[in-house]
């Protein structure tokens, strides 16, 4: 097994600074000795699944504009006071900031509903945005890539021998994308995803699918799929016939930390999906909570490319504001939080169903965990608490309607 061969620096919704993770990675060097120097021989990746917009906007001096950690949330710009041009001008920030902190890493993309303008209206074919990422990508990505980036705001890519990347463009899903909503497949990304997945599993490769806005039902809402049911329904099902092949599945846009098991047609669990929380804080008039910046790394097998582990990173945001200076921790190690063996469908299964369990504080642990230890008085108990397993076991319609029914 290799030590640290893989990060993914996840950002969701970049709106505060999203280069303040790569200026972070250099104030804590010392966590990652190994990791840069992995980075430095190529071994490492960098998976952002970020929304890139608006990064550019608030400068170096981000953390002296945040909420202090418990009021607002970081505004959301107004549609007019964005363009095309602004989009792309943040998206290209975005990405010479990232090259120029890491020159020799490969960075895998994938795009969020806040990389368009308006934001959340990605057309199903080519545009001024996909057309610019694509341009902008160009040292990452290779020419097959970048065709389907500049179509339909998607790609695949081999990340290593027998690993490969599929990074979908999920708002084509998101139900506030009215540009998409009567079409069966837009951008035909549906029938591509097969097809890639079919190649794939030809050529004994694994995959590791990222995306932005993320499959299954959202754990702070009830019965609320993240992408249109019926879309959901349908990537649940193309995940569950190549499960064999996906090895893991990395999302963001809620901001906070959870997890997914996707069991198949029998309940077996088949695959690990993780949501990693955002950089950036995100709170709405609906939730008594935010979150805390995070970034993590991910620890897998180099051999089979299955996951081992997680070392969470966190900012305690009210402390940074208080001193004016960014002190950021480990969080939690995964496999040590909850005593698990490794990331596997099973051990997230387990770790599912003993939330369930009366007497054991494994759920509020979880729980805690996802608001990115934002306030540990915030407890999640009763109907908080059933929506939120139910988000975890169970991705599909009927299994998870179940779910909820039985525990109300
Ligand atoms: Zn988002």
């Amino acid at each position: 097994m290799t030590r640290w061969p893989l990060y993914f620096l996840f950002t969701s919704e970049g709106n505060v600074l999203p280069c303040f993770f790569f200026i972070l990675f250099f104030n804590h060097v010392d966590h990652f000795t190994v990791g840069f120097s992995l980075t430095e021989n190529g071994e490492t990746l960098v998976f952002c699944a970020a929304a890139l917009l608006r990064g550019s906007a608030h400068g170096s001096t981000g953390w002296k504009q945040l909420p202090d950690g418990h009021s607002d949330s970081p505004p959301h710009v107004p549609v007019d006071e964005l363009t095309t041009d602004i989009v792309i001008q943040v998206i290209s920030n975005m990405t010479q900031t990232i090259r120029q902190h890491f020159p020799k890493l490969t960075v895998y993309p994938a795009l969020g509903n806040h990389d368009y303008w308006p934001q959340d209206q990605m057309p199903d074919s080519t545009n001024a945005i996909y057309k610019a990422a694509a341009e902008l990508w160009k040292p990452w990505l290779q020419t097959e890539a970048l065709a389907t980036l500049s179509q339909g705001g998607f790609y695949s890519q081999l990340a290593k021998p027998g690993l490969r990347v599929v990074s979908l463009n999920t708002i084509l899903y998101y139900g506030p994308d009215k540009v998409t909503s009567n079409m069966t497949d837009p951008a035909g990304q549906f029938e591509w995803l097969e097809k890639t997945l079919q190649k794939a599993d030809q050529s004994q490769e694994k995959v590791y699918i990222i995306a932005h806005v993320p499959v299954g039902y959202l754990p702070f809402a009830r019965s609320t799929t993240a992408i249109r049911e019926r879309d959901n329904e349908r990537l649940v099902s193309i995940f569950r016939k190549y499960s064999h092949v996906i090895t893991g599945h990395f999302y963001g846009h809620t901001h906070r930390d959870s997890i997914m098991v996707l069991p198949d047609q029998q309940g077996k669990p088949v695959n690990s999906l993780f949501v990693s929380p955002a950089v950036t804080p995100i709170k709405s008039f609906l939730e008594a909570y935010s979150n805390n910046p995070a970034f993590r790394v991910y620890l897998y097998n180099s051999k089979d490319y299955t996951l081992q582990d997680i070392w969470q990173y966190y900012l305690n945001l009210t402390e940074a504001n208080e001193k004016q200076r960014s002190d950021w921790r480990l969080e939690y190690v995964m496999t040590e939080a909850f005593g698990l063996t490794d990331l596997q469908p099973q051990s997230l299964l387990q770790l599912g169903l003993s939330f369930m369990l009366p007497q054991t504080k494994t759920f509020d642990k979880y729980f805690s965990h996802y608001m990115v230890n934002y306030d540990s008085s915030i407890t999640c108990e009763g109907r908080c608490k059933v929506s939120q397993v139910c988000a975890v076991l169970y991705l599909d319609q009927q299994s998870y309607s179940k779910c909820v029914a039985k525990g109300q």
